[in-house]
C-alpha cells in the first residue's frame, strides 16, 4: 500500500485527496493522509450561517470565495461525481448590474463592455463613466498597430506585459483607471503595474495578435458566444448557466462534501506540518506540531506558495527560493446585514467597483442578497465589503471593529445606507498573505519550479499560487499533483480521467 501525505486542506488539497480515494476505489493500492493547520477545512472557502437576531431567519455568508467561473469545468465535474450538481446555483441575473464609483456618484457599467473593452457604440457614447477624450482614445484601439508580431509558435509567455502597460497602450489611461484596474486587477487583488498578463489573462495578448484590436477581438468573441447559444438553446427544465456559479448553501458546502467523500477518517485538522524530510529509503517524513511524525511514499504540498517555500526548504532550497519570489497581498472581506428599510435605494445590482483613483478604503462591494438566491431572509440586505489589496496594505493594520466601521461608513457615503443604521451583524474575514501576486515573469518562475519538482520523485506542489487562483484551476492543479505521484508509483489513471470526462 502506497501512502501519500497531503499538506493543506483547502480546495486543492481536498480535491487531491478525493482523487486518491477514487484511485483506491478503482483498485489501486494507495491511501492518503491529509493535514490541515486550521481547525476548519476549506481554506479560502468559508461559509458561516448567521441567524437573524430579530426574526430567526438565516443569512448564508461567504467570507472568502463566493463563486466559481462556469466556463471552466473543474467544479461541475467534481460536483457531479459527488452528486451535488443540483446544489449549484446560478446568479440572479435579473439583478445583473455592476456599478462603478466616480466621484460621489455610482455609474452603471455600460452595456456591451466586455472586460474593459467596448463593443456597443450607443451605451459608450452616452455613459458618463469616461470623459469624451477617453472615449476617443479607446476607439483608437481599432487603428493602433500591434506592439509586435509574434513569430510562428510563440506564446503570450514570451511576450509578457503588465496589465497597466497593455491597457494604457491600447485604450488609454482612463480605461485602466476607471475599469480595467478595479475589474481585471481586482479579481487578483493585484497591482496593475506589476501584474503579468501572460499568467492571468493571456487571451488579451493573444487577441491583439489575432485581431490587431481588442474591440475587434471581443466583438468576434461576442458573436461566437451568441452563435453557440443559438445553436444549443437551453433545454426545457435545464439549469440556467450564468458566468458565475455558487452553491446554495455557500462555497464551503463544496469543500465539506469533498472531505466527506475523500474520507474524514484520513484527515487531521488543527495540526501544522514542519519542513519535509526525505528518508534514506527514498520515502518522506513530516513532523507535526503535536510531535507526531507521519511517514509516506510521496508528499503533495497544497498550501499557499509562501508556506510551501518553508516546507520544501530543506529538500530543495532552489524551489524554496523561487517560491519566495512570489509576492502575496493581504485583504479582508467584511460582510454585514441591514434591515431593508435602512437601505432606501434600488438594491437590484451585483456589486460596486471602487477604482483606486477614487482613493477610497474599499476595493469593491458585493450585494450578496441580490446576486444569489436565499442569502438573506426577506426584508434584509446582505452586503460584503472588500478591503486591502497591494496598494492599501495599511488598512489591514486596523482592528476588526475599525474595519467594520470603515465599510459601514463607505456604504453610507457611496450607496446611501442610512447613517444611523446599525448592521444586524457584521463579520471580518482576514486573508493575511492570502492572494498570490502573479507578477511579471511568474510563468517562467513556475516553469522552473515544476522542472525542479519533476526531478524529485514523490514530491508535488499544487494550489492557487502557481497556474491560476480560480477554484477550477486549483482543483486541476491538485489532480495534476496526484497524477504525478501516482504515475511514479506506476499507477495508470487514464481510465479514471477518461471516465471523469465522460461524466462531465
Ligand atoms: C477574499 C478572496 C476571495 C476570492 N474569491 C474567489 C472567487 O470568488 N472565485 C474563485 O474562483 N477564487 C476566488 N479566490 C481565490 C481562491 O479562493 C483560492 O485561490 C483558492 O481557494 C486557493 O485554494 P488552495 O487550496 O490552493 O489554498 P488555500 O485555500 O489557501 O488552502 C491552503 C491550506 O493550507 C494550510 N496550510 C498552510 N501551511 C500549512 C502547514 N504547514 N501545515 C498544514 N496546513 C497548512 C492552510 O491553513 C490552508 O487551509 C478568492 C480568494 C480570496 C482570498
Amino acid at each position: 500500500m502506497k501512502r501519500v501525505i497531503i499538506i493543506g486542506g483547502g480546495v486543492t488539497g481536498l480535491g487531491a485527496a478525493f482523487k486518491i480515494r477514487r484511485a483506491a476505489q478503482a483498485g489501486h493500492e494507495v491511501e492518503f493522509v491529509l493535514v490541515e493547520k486550521d481547525s476548519r477545512l476549506g481554506g479560502k472557502l468559508v461559509t458561516e450561517v448567521v441567524e437573524d437576531p430579530e426574526t430567526g431567519g438565516q443569512f448564508v455568508v461567504d467570507g472568502g470565495s463566493d463563486a466559481f467561473i462556469t466556463e471552466k469545468p473543474g467544479v461541475h465535474r467534481i460536483a457531479k461525481l459527488l452528486g451535488i450538481f443540483e446544489d449549484e446555483t446560478p446568479t440572479c441575473d435579473e439583478n445583473k448590474k455592476t456599478l462603478i464609483v466616480k466621484k460621489r456618484k455610482l455609474i452603471e457599467l455600460p452595456d456591451g463592455i466586455m472586460m474593459f473593452a467596448p463593443t456597443k457604440i450607443l451605451p459608450m457614447a452616452t455613459t458618463s463613466l469616461y470623459s469624451w477624450p477617453a472615449k476617443f482614445r479607446m476607439a483608437l484601439d481599432l487603428f493602433l498597430p500591434r506592439k509586435e508580431r509574434w513569430a510562428e509558435g510563440e506564446t503570450a509567455q514570451q511576450h509578457d506585459e503588465s496589465l497597466e502597460s497593455f491597457v494604457v497602450r491600447r485604450m488609454g489611461r482612463e480605461s485602466l483607471d476607471r475599469l480595467a484596474e478595479p475589474l481585471v486587477g481586482g479579481v487578483h487583488a493585484s497591482d496593475p503595474a506589476l501584474m503579468s498578463l501572460a499568467a492571468t489573462f493571456p487571451s488579451l495578448l493573444e487577441m491583439e495578435q489575432q485581431y490587431g484590436s481588442l474591440v475587434r477581438g471581443f466583438l468576434a468573441q461576442r458573436k461566437k458566444v451568441e452563435a453557440i447559444k443559438k445553436r444549443y438553446p437551453l433545454k426545457p427544465g435545464a439549469k440556467r448557466r450564468t458566468f458565475f456559479t455558487s452553491f446554495l448553501k455557500g462555497m464551503q458546502f463544496f469543500t465539506d462534501r469533498i472531505a466527506d467523500a475523500a474520507g474524514r477518517d484520513q484527515i487531521r485538522t488543527g495540526v501544522s506540518a514542519a519542513p519535509l524530510r526525505r528518508t534514506d529509503d527514498g520515502g518522506w517524513e513530516v513532523e507535526l506540531d503535536n510531535g507526531e511524525v507521519l511517514s509516506g511514499d510521496a508528499v503533495i504540498v497544497a498550501t499557499e506558495g509562501w508556506a510551501a517555500a518553508n516546507l520544501v526548504a530543506q529538500v530543495e532550497p532552489g524551489i524554496a527560493e523561487l517560491l519566495g519570489q512570489i509576492p502575496f497581498s493581504s485583504s479582508a472581506t467584511v460582510p454585514m446585514a441591514f434591515r431593508a428599510e435602512d437601505c432606501p435605494f434600488d438594491t437590484r445590482f451585483f456589486g460596486i467597483l471602487c477604482p483606486l483613483v477614487e482613493g477610497r478604503p474599499v476595493m469593491a462591494v458585493t450585494m450578496s442578497s441580490s446576486k444569489w438566491p436565499d442569502r438573506a431572509p426577506a426584508g434584509r440586505v446582505l452586503l460584503r465589503g472588500f478591503v486591502g489589496g497591494p496598494r492599501n496594505q495599511e488598512v489591514m493594520e486596523k482592528s476588526d471593529d475599525e474595519l467594520i466601521e470603515i465599510v459601514r461608513q463607505q456604504l453610507v457615503e457611496i450607496l446611501g445606507v442610512k447613517a444611523e443604521a446599525k448592521p444586524l451583524f457584521a463579520r471580518v474575514f482576514r486573508w493575511t498573505d492570502g492572494m498570490p501576486q502573479y507578477t511579471m515573469g511568474h510563468l517562467d518562475r513556475i516553469d522552473e519550479v515544476e522542472a525542479r519538482t519533476a526531478a524529485i520523485p514523490g514530491l508535488a506542489l499544487a494550489g492557487g499560487s502557481y497556474r491560476g487562483v480560480g477554484i477550477p484551476n486549483c482543483l486541476e492543479s491538485g489532480e495534476r499533483a496526484v497524477s504525478k505521484v501516482l504515475g511514479e508509483f506506476g499507477m495508470v489513471l487514464e481510465e479514471d480521467s477518461a471516465q471523469e470526462q465522460r461524466i462531465y
